[in-house]
């Protein structure tokens, strides 16, 4: 079983309904939160505007390009009472498709790419690895159309530059690997993999370089060479003018009034995946140690009350004191304000990961014990030190 899978369901950050379905916990979306705003940082810096499509479709519009036939082992298809078929979403190509032939585009329209965060369903055989292969699963989706191939190229070597900055930011040592296209393309696509043991994909690293091939399409010297296990987070895919405009009649209008078909690309990240990769590398014995820019909390706050003290004792009320500062100052402070020991507190917020732990106590006096998660000592700082070390 995955790590992941055993860390993020110990520390509350999901829930397994059944095999490769899970519901995110508050602290589980609030992670997912994170990295989305990371990813819409990023794509909307290029240009990329962000919208939501439907997740049951038209068995109609999955048979224009014959992918309702094609990739009938991955789809949910299903009957309504009325024997109308339906697939529910596993991507969205057509989808997209669909709606920009509707806006008859014109060149001034282009370069055009629309976004959006929604469920996939897949019909996974063997989703292992808990929230690292779901059946329903959180992706975000980006697509681009273009007037012709050059432009297309160019953006998508854009996108591709945001995603290497979406993955470092997320805390991630990324490797894009060229890669074959599976059910989507014949040619040769892009993806970001994260080193680790619990991944599905081999790919092939030169060692002391970032230079990786995907297993597929690695025709390089094996002894040059290291064989990796690596999880997929991120996949990009350029489709032109054939795969999905021609056949479905995909057309925008030239400078001179002449019809042309519109060039297509499509760009995938795992968000739900990518948490999971997350814990998968990020953790230690004791529980998951996340990356500041993807943290559920900056800040972890644990009062601790004296076992002299009797019931209206103080301590409790400079907790108090200490989180409305916090919050005050906007820092996100997760406050356990149970009455559990000292142990178990400690266990608590080294399972779940938040960058800064910050104690007070009897023995804290008018400072605050502060220490990093993935630190062995801590410290006593002054409120106001805690705060602009917390960039306030
Ligand atoms: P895989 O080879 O792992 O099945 P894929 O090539 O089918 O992935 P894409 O269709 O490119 O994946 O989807 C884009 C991204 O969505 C992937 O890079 C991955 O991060 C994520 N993803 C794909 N399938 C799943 C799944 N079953 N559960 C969670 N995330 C997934
Ligand atoms: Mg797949």
């Amino acid at each position: 079983m995955a790590i992941s899978h055993k860390l993020l369901v110990r520390a509350g950050f999901i829930d397994q309904l059944m095999a490769g379905s899970w519901t995110l916990l508050p602290l589980g979306w609030r992670v997912i939160s994170k990295i989305n705003r990371i990813i819409r940082e990023e794509l909307d810096a290029i240009g990329c505007q962000e919208m939501l499509m439907p997740l049951m479709h038209p068995k109609e519009i999955w048979n224009e390009t014959g992918r309702w036939d094609s990739a009938k082992e991955v789809m949910y298809q299903l009957k309504d009472s009325r024997e109308k078929e339906f697939a529910l979403s596993f991507t969205h190509e057509e989808i997209v498709m669909d709606l920009v032939r509707k806006q008859m585009l014109s060149y001034k329209d282009l370069p055009l790419a629309i976004y959006h965060f929604s469920t996939k369903f897949r019909n996974e055989i063997r989703p292992t690895g808990g929230i690292l292969r779901g059946r329903e699963f959180l992706m975000k989706d980006l697509y681009s159309l273009h007037a012709n191939e050059k432009d297309l190229q160019e953006f998508y070597e854009k996108v591709s530059d945001a995603y290497m900055r979406i993955f470092k930011r997320m805390g991630f040592d990324i490797y894009m690997t060229e890669a074959a296209g599976g059910v989507f393309t014949e040619g040769r696509t892009r993806e970001y993999q994260v080193l680790a043991e619990a991944g599905e994909d081999t790919i092939y690293v030169k060692p002391g370089t970032h230079e990786a091939y995907n297993r597929e399409v690695f025709e390089g010297n094996a002894a040059e060479f290291e064989k990796k296990k690596a999880i997929e987070v991120g996949n990009i895919f350029p489709f032109g003018d054939k795969k999905y405009a021609e056949k479905m009649g995909v057309f925008y209008t030239d400078r001179d009034g002449i019809k042309k078909l519109v060039h297509f690309a499509s760009y995938g990240i795992g968000t739900t995946r990518v948490m999971g990769t997350l814990a998968e590398v990020f953790h230690d014995d004791n529980g998951v140690i996340w990356p500041e820019s993807v943290a559920p909390y900056q800040v972890h706050l644990i009062g601790l009350k004296s076992k002299i003290q009797n019931s209206n004792d103080n301590s409790n009320l400079s907790v108090q004191n200490i989180y409305d500062k916090l919050l005050e100052a906007g820092v996100e402070v997760l406050w356990d304000d149970t009455d559990r020991s000292a142990g178990e507190k400690f266990a608590d917020a080294d399972l779940i990961g938040i960058p800064v732990r910050l104690v007070v106590s009897e023995k804290t006096g008018d400072k605050v014990e502060w220490k990093g998660r993935g630190e062995n000592k801590s410290e006593l700082v002054e409120i106001n030190a805690v705060l602009s070390r917390l960039g306030k």
